[in-house]
């Protein structure tokens, strides 16, 4: 076992404080990642909360993780000291259930299932820590490689809110000649606008204010309307192909599914801890539908970096220090974040 700092909350809703937690000696096919930097996303809030049901404490948050290839163990191929890495959402599954063996890992039905990145159990039977820490030991399979004209700060945010993006833009067809809405400019959205401008869509962003309008338009969006005015829902009404709703609140689904042409589709992204609302009748009256999408498997997640990587996206980013932890959740609570906070891991 391998001794690691980390910032972790003791209790449900309790404060982030300093600790150490216990991660597996390294194995066989294991690597250690010398962690540099973590992203702040707002599932980690959702977590330490319990909002979506009971946590296991002390919690670890943190699945958006940039840092360096440390050691690695006797049987690893895929990866040498010093190489630029990122782990995700999850760092293990059962690699042979169809959904594995198509790479969508985070619809894992095998036993034992995805092994998300903290707040659940390993397959070594150990309790899974986050990246708000100095060090991870993981299977060089759920590695992934950051291309090398990104700098791993701005980087790391992709490892989650980007791959959250662009699994639905790639699977839902954003590209030249389709409109595409971004509901909520924040971690995910911010970069959900500059994927889908990359992919060649045409973007609007639906935001509660116009207060965030010329960032969004610096991101790429061609348009940039606010949800509480109401002529946005007239104006708008069968506009759009696709939409992505990454809002982590509970919103009325109804007006946002009229904005949708026949056949459109809306896709949840956000996971309030409410039930998602809506009025059956937006969604036959135009044979839309609501999807929803989770992360994105390996291949995707190293297909989007290489998508960045060529691009030269990467999240607009707050960076901060550990002690500012519990700071920067209170701001993203509120809405307060332009639009990614993500920990330098070297003051943990
Ligand atoms: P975030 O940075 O806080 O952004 C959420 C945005 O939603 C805010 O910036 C705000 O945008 C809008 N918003 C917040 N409260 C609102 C309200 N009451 N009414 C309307 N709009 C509101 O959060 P995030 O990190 O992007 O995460 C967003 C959600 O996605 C969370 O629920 C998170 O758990 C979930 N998530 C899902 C996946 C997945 O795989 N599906 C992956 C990661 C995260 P405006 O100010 O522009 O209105
Ligand atoms: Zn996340």
């Amino acid at each position: 076992m391998r001794a690691v700092p980390a910032y972790a909350a003791e209790r449900p809703n309790g404060p982030l404080v300093k600790t150490t937690v216990r991660r597996r000696a390294l194995g066989e096919h294991d690597i250690v990642i010398d962690i540099k930097y973590t992203g702040i996303c707002h599932t980690d809030l959702h977590q330490v909360a319990e909002d979506w049901g009971a946590g296991t404490f002390p919690m670890v948050p943190g699945h958006e993780i940039a840092g360096v290839v440390g050691e690695v163990g006797p049987g690893v191929t895929r990866w040498q000291v010093g190489d630029r890495v990122g782990v995700g959402c999850f760092v293990d599954s059962c690699r042979t259930c169809d959904n594995c063996r198509a790479g969508l890992q985070q619809y894992c039905t095998g036993e034992g299932g995805t092994v998300f990145t903290y707040n659940n159990t390993g397959r070594d039977g150990l309790p899974t820590y986050g990246g708000y820490s100095a060090e991870l030991v993981v299977d060089e399979a759920y590695a992934l490689r950051i291309p090398d004209s990104l700098p791993l700060d701005a980087a790391a945010p992709l490892l989650c809110a980007g791959i959250t993006l662009y699994s639905p833009l790639a699977h839902w067809g954003a590209g030249p000649g389709t409109k595409v809405a971004v509901v909520g400019l924040g971690g995910l959205g911010h970069l959900g606008v500059k994927l889908a401008h990359a992919m060649g869509a045409e973007v609007t962003v639906l935001s509660q204010s116009l207060r965030k309008r010329e960032d969004g338009l610096r991101f790429g969006a061609d348009d940039y309307r606010a949800t509480s005015d109401p002529a946005t829902f007239t104006e708008l009404a069968g506009a759009f192909d696709l939409i992505v709703n990454t809002v982590s609140a509970d919103l009325d689904l109804t007006a946002y599914l009229g904005l949708l042409r026949v056949d459109g589709t809306l896709v949840q992204l956000g996971a309030p801890a409410e039930p998602v609302r809506l009025n059956a009748g937006a969604l036959l009256s135009a044979r839309r539908s609501l999807a929803g999408s989770q992360i994105g498997g390996l291949p995707q997640t190293q297909e989007m970096l290489d998508f960045c990587g060529e691009h030269g996206i990467t999240a607009d980013i707050e960076l901060i220090r550990a002690e500012q932890i519990n700071e920067a959740f209170r701001r993203l609570e509120e809405g307060d974040v332009r639009y990614r906070f993500v920990i330098d891991a070297a003051t943990i």
